[in-house]
């Protein structure tokens, strides 16, 4: 398998001159890539400017953030073009894209949603997040850092200067073919740009210590959570259904927790993320993971803190709203 190790520059509208169009605030201006083979060796390059058909003046962060000027943008070619052959490039072998950060694959998909081309997928696109992946091996596993930071850090020889497509995609890739623990590569994420519409697209995946499902989408919160995929409680080791041990509760209403105990595997923990389409739909993202017996009391405490502040607060407003009514008595 190939890693396409991909960055893409982007301009947006100045909003009193050039209004962003709500199916595309962020116009793609530049594409770099890097093309390493299985052995996560360099193998092809490849960089191309966009000539703009959108916002016709650069952003003033843009500007100052990618080192470029219009008159260049408009020496390349129009998105499409540029796209059809970047992903010709991208090559007929199988290949993950790697990128650093999360947000390139929902851009470069939106772009290609406003030119109506071929989506990339039918369902959330598996991806390597280089970001993530540099702080799960070299730091703490979870603070996000900059390019140049893990850069500096790896003594990677800064030979061409950072903020252009190609350079911060080569910067990348230098990152991806420093990490040497191959098992790091196991922790893929998922891109959900595009949203599973049935049970066959939705993502069921295994990263060893924790497994994550990404559900299809549902019409509102209510009709999610009684699904019995999205709430059901089953040992994700041996596959049983498993005794509940705190039901879910949430404090916020976006995130909400539950705990069960498999006789053999031990108190599994799950975490239920809400999240909203932008049809105003919804869809979830569960994770599960094992925890121990003192983590498994901590969160039955949490939960009944919870219920108790919840009963609180309801009887609290009932009382408001009989202060209210009673002088209409
Ligand atoms: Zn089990």
């Amino acid at each position: 398998m190939n890693y396409i190790v991909m960055d893409l520059e982007w301009n947006q509208g100045n909003p009193e001159k050039e209004p962003e169009l709500a199916d595309m605030p962020f116009e793609i201006v530049e594409i770099g890539a890097i093309k390493l083979n299985k052995d996560r060796k360099m193998v092809e390059q490849f960089s191309e400017l966009v000539k703009p058909q959108v916002y016709h003046e650069l952003h003033h962060i843009t500007r100052k953030l990618i080192h470029l000027q219009m008159e260049e943008l408009q020496k390349g070619r129009v998105f499409p073009e540029v796209c059809k052959q970047f992903l010709d490039w991208c090559g007929e072998e199988e290949y993950v894209f790697c990128t650093w950060g999360p947000l390139d694959l929902g851009e470069l998909q939106k772009n290609m949603d406003h030119y109506d081309m071929e989506p990339l997928t039918d369902r959330p696109l598996k991806f390597l997040d280089v970001q993530k992946l540099f702080s799960l091996a070299f730091d703490d596993q979870k603070t996000r850092r900059t390019l140049e930071h893990a850069v500096d850090m790896l003594e990677i020889e800064k030979d061409i200067p950072f903020h252009r497509a190609f350079s911060d995609a080569y910067y990348t890739a230098k990152v991806l073919e420093k990490i040497d623990r191959e098992e790091i590569l196991r922790f893929y994420s998922y891109d959900t740009y595009v949203k599973p519409q049935s049970p066959e697209t939705e993502i069921h995946a295994d990263f060893g210590t924790y497994v994550k499902y990404i559900s299809r989408v549902f019409p509102d919160k209510q009709t999610a959570l009684e699904d019995r995929e999205v709430t059901g409680c089953r040992c994700f080791k041996c596959h049983k259904n498993i005794k509940r041990k705190v039901r879910w509760f949430t404090a916020n209403g976006k995130h909400y927790y539950a705990v069960s105990e498999c006789d053999v595997h031990g108190f599994m923990k799950g975490k239920i993320r809400i999240r909203k389409t932008p049809d105003d739909q919804v869809y979830v993202i569960k994770t599960e993971k094992f925890i121990t017996a003192e983590e498994a009391k901590e969160w039955k405490d949490l939960a009944e803190k919870s219920k108790k502040q919840r009963r609180e607060k309801l009887q609290k407003r009932r009382g408001l709203l009989d202060s209210i009514l009673r002088p209409m008595e």
